[in-house]
């Protein structure tokens, strides 16, 4: 990769916000409260939020950003997946824990077993039915589902989804990993039916297509979006921090029905299943891989 010193960095931080969100995570916390943390804390550590810092509970396994005015407190028995995105010079680090506030162990222990058991075998060449296949068997034999429809991804530089998937069981894609290529991996398990759906309105969205907006007040957020966000993801909470609450519905109004916008959808599964989720972004290496998000 050209430089991996930004890469490592945005790992590094993203490790490190993931470790502090993860330790705020408690019955009684509000959720606004430790998401205004953890994206402080990216900040204080020298990068930029990827995306806004996600906490989807139970059923919900991805896509759950706070809102302005969230009011959820964590609860004794949920189960929470802590998703944490951060950029440097548009170089990316992800990744993601499950905190358990109940008694779902084992749920916890399978996703996370299955990311490791993947690293184990993720070096040039390895193919991504081969990675697949080995987060679907783990998770299988510990006696839950992976969610089949939710996946890793290539990362590249400001690029978030950059190509492939990484698949969570052996969807037979042959493509071969090469070296110094930085993909994510996120195996997520299930005691539901392994297939997540399209839920509620997220309020997380990202610029698709960049094109002039005739009013002030969406050119001026626009601007803003590009500048703050490029085409990574950003939430409507964030944009509140520099704009009035009437000029940000108004912009978002305006740039979806422009298509220059996109709001992307919470993600429940379709069982109802309560969702376990750890991810990790690696650099594949000619041996092996790196772990980027590591502190
Ligand atoms: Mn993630
Ligand atoms: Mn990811």
């Amino acid at each position: 990769m050209e430089n991996n010193k930004d890469w490592i960095k945005a790992g590094k931080i993203a490790a490190e916000a993931l470790d502090y969100a993860c330790s705020l995570v408690k019955p009684g916390a509000s959720l606004l409260e430790v998401t205004n943390k953890t994206e402080s804390k990216i900040e204080k550590l020298g990068g930029k939020c990827a995306f806004p810092v996600q906490f989807s509970i139970n059923d919900l396994a991805a896509h759950y950003t706070a809102s302005f005015d969230d009011k959820t407190k964590f609860k004794k028995g949920d189960l929470v997946k802590a998703d944490v995105g951060v950029q440097v010079n548009g170089a990316i680090g992800d990744n993601a824990r499950t905190v358990d506030l109940g008694n779902n162990k084992k749920l916890v222990e399978s996703s996370l077993a299955a990311l490791n058991e993947a690293v184990k075998i993720i070096k040039e060449g390895t193919k991504l039915h081969e990675i697949g296949s080995v987060i679907g068997k783990t998770i299988s034999s510990k006696g839950f589902k992976p969610i089949k429809n939710l996946s890793g991804h290539l990362i590249e530089r400001y690029a978030e989804h950059a190509g492939f998937n990484v698949p969570n069981y052996n969807n037979k894609d042959t493509t071969a990993l090469e070296e110094g290529m930085v993909i994510a991996i996120e195996p997520f398990a299930t005691d539901g039916s392994g297939m997540i759906k399209e839920g509620k309105k997220s309020g997380i969205y990202a610029i698709v297509n960049d094109k002039n907006v005739r009013d002030n007040i969406s050119r001026e957020i626009l601007g803003f979006i590009k500048e703050e966000y490029s085409t990574l993801p950003f939430c409507k909470r964030q944009l509140l921090k520099q704009f009035s609450e009437f000029k940000v519905s108004f912009a978002i109004k305006t740039l979806i029905i422009n298509g220059i916008i996109r709001e992307y959808d919470q993600l429940p599964e379709v069982g109802k299943g309560l969702v376990s989720q750890a991810e990790y972004t690696v650099m594949v290496e000619k041996e092996g891989c790196k772990i980027l998000t590591q502190c």
